[in-house]
């Protein structure tokens, strides 16, 4: 039986992994698909403190990864497809283990996935023209166009704040009505740099030798395709946590993720903690993951000491 077992090696998971193998608990981590986590799908990360000159993904999430293994974290591969948290010591079953394991407590840290389009030319570009995170790659598009696909909040948010950096920003939607609040909408309409092209279908992803040219769409009433050019795309149209494999044993919200008490780490679940994207509406962040990867384990530390009152009362209160 493990003291502590982390789901997810990505930023958050792997801090948690750091801190509970410094503080000599042996946490087994469990990989998941996507070893490293999202960072492992982009090149040049230049917000994450300590690296003055940026460090690529990958290397970044190698680093944290060597750095956990070197205090004893155990690492295996494969994902969890089902939990029992009914009763301690809970139960977590990967993939290709016949037996569950056994563990006292236990993290989840298994991040928020940004939707895609599935249009052509989408995933090739990821990191290379096409992003999801407009705070992450704003700044690689100085003085160029941009898109930005998607007609909710995070959309309307995107492209104002892509206007610090681009020459314009084209918002695309496939109605001409966006579910953005008004107060949203206004904000970007106010904005003169943000360009509308409502009632467009994105197609493909189109490129060239020197990168993302365009964005294919059909313009919905004329039903013509059209070639809206720019440097950069960015899809806006929202994030699903991974906590469905929770088997809705932990409180989520009514979007998928996972409800702590304010200011913790705690689910409704004592014993079960939860860090970074997956129970993060707003920041998503590599640092903020890594940030709550750190108050994981301390709160697993402190659940394990006996010294953690659950009260979720006033959690519940809201
Ligand atoms: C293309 C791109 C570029 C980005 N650039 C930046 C940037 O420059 N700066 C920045 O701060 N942030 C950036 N971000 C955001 C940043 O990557 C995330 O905020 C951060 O990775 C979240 O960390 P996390 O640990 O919560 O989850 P993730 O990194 O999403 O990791 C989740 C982990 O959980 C695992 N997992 C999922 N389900 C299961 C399961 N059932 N069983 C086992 N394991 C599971 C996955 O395999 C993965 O290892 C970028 C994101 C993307 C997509």
């Amino acid at each position: 039986m493990y003291k502590s077992i982390v789901i997810g090696t990505g930023p958050s998971g792997l801090t948690a992994a750091i801190y509970l193998a410094r503080a000599n608990l042996k946490p087994l981590v469990i990989e998941g698909l996507e070893p490293g986590g999202q960072l492992t799908t982009t090149t040049e990360v230049e917000n994450f403190p300590g690296f003055p000159q940026g460090i690529m993904g990958p290397e970044l999430m190698d680093n944290m990864r060597k750095q956990a293994e070197r205090f004893g974290a155990e690492f295996r591969s494969g994902w969890v497809e089902e939990v029992d948290f009914s009763k301690r010591p809970f139960s977590v079953k990967v993939t290709g283990q016949e037996d569950a394991l056994q563990a006292e407590t236990v993290i989840i840290s298994t991040g928020a996935s940004a939707r895609y389009l599935g249009i052509p030319g989408e995933q090739d570009n990821v990191g290379r023209g096409v992003s999801t995170c407009a705070t992450c790659d704003g700044f690689f598009f100085r003085g160029k166009k941009i898109i930005v696909v998607g007609g909710g909040d995070s959309a309307m948010e995107e492209a104002s704040f892509l206007t610090r950096f681009a020459s314009e920003v084209t918002l695309v939607h496939r109605r001409d009505e966006l579910r953005a609040s008004k107060i949203m909408q206004d904000r970007a309409r106010e904005n003169e740099k943000v360009k509308w092209a409502l009632n467009r279908t994105p197609l493909e992803v189109v490129t060239d030798d020197k990168g993302v040219k365009g964005l294919k769409v059909r313009n919905n009433e004329s039903g013509q395709e059209e070639l809206i050019e720019a440097n950069g795309v960015f899809v806006a149209i929202g994030h699903t946590p991974n906590t469905k494999f929770l088997g809705g044993q932990i409180k989520t919200d009514d979007h998928g993720y996972i409800v702590v008490k304010p200011g913790t780490t705690e689910t409704n679940v004592p014993g079960v903690f939860a860090c970074g994207d997956v129970q993060d509406t707003k920041y998503r962040q590599a640092i903020t993951a890594a940030g709550s990867g750190c108050m994981a384990a301390m709160d697993c530390e402190k659940f394990l000491e006996g010294a953690m009152v659950h009260d979720w009362s006033e959690t519940l209160d809201q």
